[in-house]
């Protein structure tokens, strides 16, 4: 069973192409804005500190991340594959991963990442803003989200390049076309 992570900047459409590509593969997929966005709506203790670096578009810290994480990757549907989607955002967590798999004896088997221009991310948030009311899709707090990417995660990138197992991908077609490139991708990374 794969064992994958996919990354991309906000807006570059990374939830929808995780769902698909990770029903593909028989893996969940398993995102940790999606878990923040349950716990803010659920009103736990974690949801209540988690929401306000969110609503500024600030990363969430990063033990707090990884412990909810290490929880997720514990139930038996990702006990032999998962893909994760946004994490590790973070050099940091990137150790904290390694970590997580190497106790499980576990190798990663490929990164993909889905690249767009700043303009298209942009507009495409704001699309989503209006037809999801997502509170962290206004335009500065937008900004901010693109910044931190640039800033904190793009390091991230160039380490999974390093390590030979990133699979850049255009994010800017075709829903499908872009799923259907990206698990050719991961099937040849994992024959290799
Ligand atoms: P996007 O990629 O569109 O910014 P996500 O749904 O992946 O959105 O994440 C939403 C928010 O959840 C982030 O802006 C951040 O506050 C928090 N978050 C998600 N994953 C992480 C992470 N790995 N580390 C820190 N914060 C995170």
């Amino acid at each position: 069973m794969a064992r994958l992570i996919i990354m991309g900047p906000p807006g570059s459409g990374k939830g929808t192409q995780a769902e698909h590509i990770a029903r593909h593969f028989g893996i969940p997929a398993i995102s940790t804005g999606d878990l923040f966005r349950a716990h803010v709506r659920d009103k736990t203790e974690l949801g209540l500190e988690a929401g306000g670096y969110m609503e500024r578009g600030e990363f969430v810290p990063d033990h707090v991340t990884t412990d909810m994480l290490k929880l997720r990757m514990e139930e038996a549907d990702a006990a032999d594959g998962f893909l994760l989607d946004g994490y590790p955002r973070t050099v940091i967590q990137i150790g904290a991963l390694d970590e997580m798999l190497a106790a499980r004896g576990q190798p990663l088997e490929a990164v993909l990442a889905l690249t767009a221009a700043d303009d298209e991310l942009l507009a495409r948030m704001l699309r989503r803003a209006h037809e999801q009311g997502r509170s962290d899709d206004t335009e500065a707090v937008i900004q901010r989200r693109l910044e931190l990417y640039r800033d904190e995660t793009q390091p991230v990138l160039t380490a999974y390049s390093n390590r030979g197992i990133l699979l850049p991908l255009d994010g800017s077609g075709e829903r499908e076309t872009i799923t259907t490139a990206a698990i050719a991708a991961v099937e040849r990374a994992l024959a290799a």
